[in-house]
């Protein structure tokens, strides 16, 4: 099939939905030049990961954690939505039932516009306390010191980021609420996702289970293209605001 004609089918396919899901990863992020986890290299090339991103390190080191997590948020802050994330939060304003799952962490979805959003993997914008469990936005409170602490009454204690860590589960909440709308929509639009990182991927793999139509976008091909009805090879920069214009009269 012709990509004009893809694009036309999908672009019917989502209009015509009832219950829509997006489903995005680091792909889409990557566009608004957020770095993926291992390439956010610089200064801190020598590090595995691994080394700052779970709780043993974060324990054993906090403030080197706390200052990776502010070297991150940095170029979370600097990076701005590109016209996927955008797309996707006009989607939302077309459809009364609708929902983003992201993998993401940077908030692009939410500074585009969108509010339906489930963080499947936390915001790097968002701490909480890991004596009393107080979350806090960035905005609210500056956190400021090397080892933020709680500012809750005089709780006192340890802030950490609220992002899923090496050897964590999700927020069962979130999971639950993801796999619930995936397993009841109709269309399922995936974007700049691997599919090969557990439980998210499940997603779009319940809403194929419903029979929803799955509309993949990423560079190459994924893990998740056999499921897909129609893979949209490219940039989602570029096709994601074909898929939401107004169809021609
Ligand atoms: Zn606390």
């Amino acid at each position: 099939m012709l990509m004009q004609d893809k694009i036309q089918e999908a672009r019917d396919a989502i209009a015509s939905a009832e219950k829509l899901l997006v489903f995005t990863g680091a792909g889409i992020s990557k566009e608004s030049g957020v770095p993926t986890f291992r390439e956010a290299g610089g200064l801190w090339e020598k590090f595995k990961a691994e080394d700052f991103a779970t709780l043993e390190a974060f324990k054993r080191r906090p403030k080197e954690v706390w200052e990776w997590y502010r070297f991150r948020r940095n170029l979370a802050r600097k990076a701005e939505p590109n016209p996927a994330h955008y797309a996707v939060a006009k989607l939302e304003t077309l459809h009364d039932d609708f929902m983003v799952a992201t993998q993401n962490i940077d908030n692009l979805h939410q500074r585009a516009g969108a509010k339906k959003v489930l963080e499947l993997h936390g915001n790097i914008m968002r701490s909480y306390c890991l004596k009393c469990g107080h979350k806090v936005d960035e905005s609210e409170h500056k956190l400021e010191g090397e080892v933020p602490t709680c500012p809750k009454g005089d709780c006192g204690g340890v802030m950490r980021p609220d992002v899923v860590w090496f050897g964590e589960f999700l927020d069962p909440k979130v999971l639950e609420q993801s796999f619930k709308f995936a397993a009841e929509c109709d269309c399922c639009i995936v974007i700049g996702t691997s599919g090969v990182v557990y439980p998210a991927a499940q997603i779009p793999v319940l809403a194929r289970r419903n029979d929803a139509c799955i509309i993949e976008i990423n560079p190459e091909p994924s893990a998740l293209t056999r499921i897909a009805d129609y893979f949209l090879k490219g940039k989602a920069g570029e096709i994601m605001p074909m898929l939401v214009e107004e169809n021609p009269g």
